[in-house]
């Protein structure tokens, strides 16, 4: 089997070897240790400022979107959501769900977010902005300089999910003055679901640390205090927290995040080359290391997503809803290699030859 999705994905050895062994308990110097080291390097990988903290949600990606609207919105803000497909329509529900005054910039499948479209929005009293940086859904790239601008123009808080994007696209929290992101330990961490971690900024401590959320679990102001000596305030998925520090570690010793990036990169460019010519079209006008969505032109992706899976081992990630017949996607995050894109073209070449593509 080779796992071509969007996560989870595929693992290294030194990773899955730590599922293998009993989970320790936790309230203890050694696991504090851990912790700390967790969160020193995601502060490290994700380039955040000075002061900046790291908190680990024993949850999905979703679970720490969530918490994040609820600690550092309230009703007085005013937020606008980059809404680009099914994630951006996640922070769009969120904001409903909590009340929050919003307003979405609707962006068409594939399409980028463009300065005109953003600057519609200048100058009207935003405090808040919810975007996606890789709308994973559709495999879009958004260009975070450009946003970044924008809201430091207009003095916008800024939070970015950057849960399928951060470790495969270059991410520089400090000169991008983001002031939250958010990843996930399955997509280019590489790490088994149910560990998400929030990244703040100085500012974004102070603003959690003023607010009053009315939530046990997702209170970050008690994720902020318990984090300063390494724990949190209710069990956490412990053992994969510590196959997120062996990740974490090995990311480390083989050079480093940028190196880890340009790995992805390479592994991407590799595979857009090689179906040149196939009856694919790339969905995204601007896109992510991470994912390439095709749209099939002479068949079913999900038909195509099926027979790979069914038939030669290789999974590639469907689409749901309208979507589910359009596109499918190739994820290029995790334990993959040249040799791994290269049996991948092989199922294509031979979809292809037995008149099924
Ligand atoms: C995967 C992903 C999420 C989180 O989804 P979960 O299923 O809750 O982990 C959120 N945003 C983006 C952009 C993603 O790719």
């Amino acid at each position: 089997m080779i796992n071509f999705t969007v996560g989870p994905v595929q693992s290294s050895e030194n990773v899955r070897n730590i599922g293998y062994e009993q989970v320790p308990y936790f309230r203890t110097e050694e696991f504090s240790n851990v912790m700390k080291e967790n969160e020193n390097l995601m502060l490290k990988f994700s380039k955040a400022p000075n002061n900046s903290r790291a908190v680990f949600i024993t949850g999905s990606g979703t679970a720490s979107m969530e918490a994040v609207v609820m600690n550092c919105f309230t009703k007085e803000d005013k937020v606008l959501v980059v809404n680009g497909g099914s994630f951006g329509q996640r922070f769009s529900d969120l904001c409903d769900i909590f009340e929050i005054r919003h307003d979405d910039i609707k962006l068409e499948v594939g399409k980028s977010l463009k300065k005109e479209e953003l600057y519609k929005y200048d100058n009207q009293g935003y405090t808040g902005l919810l975007v996606n940086v890789h709308e994973t859904s559709t495999g879009v790239h958004y260009d975070i300089e450009m946003i970044s601008d924008f809201c430091k123009k207009n003095d916008i808080f800024l939070v970015v999910d950057a849960i399928s994007s951060f470790l495969a696209d270059d991410f520089d929290m400090a000169s991008l003055g983001v002031d939250i992101m958010i990843t996930g330990s399955q997509k280019a961490l590489a790490c088994p679901p149910g560990i998400s971690i929030i990244v703040l900024s100085p500012k974004a401590v102070s603003k959690v640390e003023s607010n009053n959320v009315k939530s046990m679990y997702f209170d970050l102001k008690s994720a902020l205090k318990n984090g300063e000596r390494g724990q949190t305030p209710f069990t956490p998925a412990v053992g994969i927290l510590r196959q997120i520090n062996v990740r974490l570690k090995e990311i480390e010793n083989n050079g480093g995040v940028d190196f880890e990036i340009k790995r992805i990169n390479e592994l991407a460019v590799d595979f857009r080359n090689k179906i040149k010519g196939m009856p694919f079209e790339l969905v995204s006008e601007s896109m992510s290391n991470a994912v390439t969505a095709l749209h099939p032109t002479t068949a079913s992706a999900n038909d195509i997503f099926l027979i790979l899976k069914d038939e030669y081992h290789i999974w590639v990630c469907p689409n749901g809803g309208k979507l589910k017949d359009e596109i499918f996607r190739v994820g290029h995050i995790g334990d993959l290699s040249i040799e791994d894109n290269s049996k991948l073209i092989a199922a294509f070449n031979d979809l292809i030859k037995r008149g099924i593509v």
